[in-house]
């Protein structure tokens, strides 16, 4: 079947507070999905890969995956990285232009805990371990929420300082909080990014539109179960009467109800 899955982490480490955990897998169930990813035949392609099966200039592999990370938090080269390194499998992280080497402000300011967010330096050494870096934003702003051009400047500006701190064009792109609207997604498009990742679940099929690519949200509370049942549904909440629900869908459909 000619789809791919891409799955969004934030945070990989012991979670610090219970609100946390949601965003926050620890190291142990990042190892045992990565094993079972590997174990069950999926592909792990990079951004670019990915891309090129999307606009068609290559084949997409039968169960291609494309691991991401959100928000450049240091303790993903700590503790992701070598697990991903371990199987060759390559990622993208998107980083705050404005944030790097400092913490996770948009979020302590909602009660979450202080996390470090790795320096120029810290994305230099992802990119060693085969990392594409990408901009979510100079601020983590919620660009349907601000006006155009403080918009235009938070998509624009993070791509020029992000490809000056990294001495590389920096091409793809995710919407913090996941929201966008038409205005952001065209202001994305002709910002000269080549895909931008949303949070809307399910597959990604060629010839869709590359600047609202699905993501499928790996929450740290996720058990394996949880984990299997989001990569062959492509859903974020995974539920143990889902499956059912779904065959008896299809099953009223088939029968024309
Ligand atoms: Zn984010």
């Amino acid at each position: 079947m000619s789809r791919a899955l891409i799955l969004m982490y934030h945070l990989v480490d012991s979670p610090r507070s219970s609100e946390e955990h949601r965003f926050c897998t620890t190291p142990e169930d990042f190892a045992r999905q990565l094993s079972y990813l590997a174990e069950s035949g999926y592909v792990a392609l990079s951004m670019a890969q990915l891309c090129d099966c999307m606009e068609g200039k290559a084949p997409m592999p039968g169960k291609a995956v494309h691991i991401t990370f959100d928000d450049g938090f240091s303790c993903v080269l700590d503790h992701a990285a070598p697990i991903l390194q371990r199987h060759d499998f390559p990622a993208t992280m998107f980083a705050l232009s404005d944030r790097l080497g400092s913490s996770n402000d948009w979020m302590t300011c909602r009660g979450f805990p202080e996390r470090t967010i790795l320096s120029a330096d810290g994305l230099h050494a992802l990119e060693g371990a085969g990392f594409t870096i990408g901009s979510h934003t100079r601020t983590h702003a919620r660009l349907p929420d601000i006006s155009i051009t403080d918009a235009g400047d938070e998509i624009h500006s993070s791509k020029s300082r992000l490809e000056d701190a990294l001495g590389k064009s920096v091409d793809y792109f995710a919407y913090p909080f996941g929201k966008f609207s038409d205005p952001v997604r065209d202001l994305v498009a002709a910002a000269g990014y080549r895909a931008a990742c949303s949070t809307r679940s399910g597959f990604n099929r060629p010839g869709e539109d590359p600047y609202l690519l699905r993501r499928i949200d790996v929450f740290g509370t996720d058990r394996l179960w949880q984990f299997r049942q989001k990569l062959r549904f492509g859903i974020n909440e995974a539920t143990r009467t889902y499956p059912l629900r779904y065959l008896g869908r299809r099953a009223m459909e088939r029968l024309g109800a």
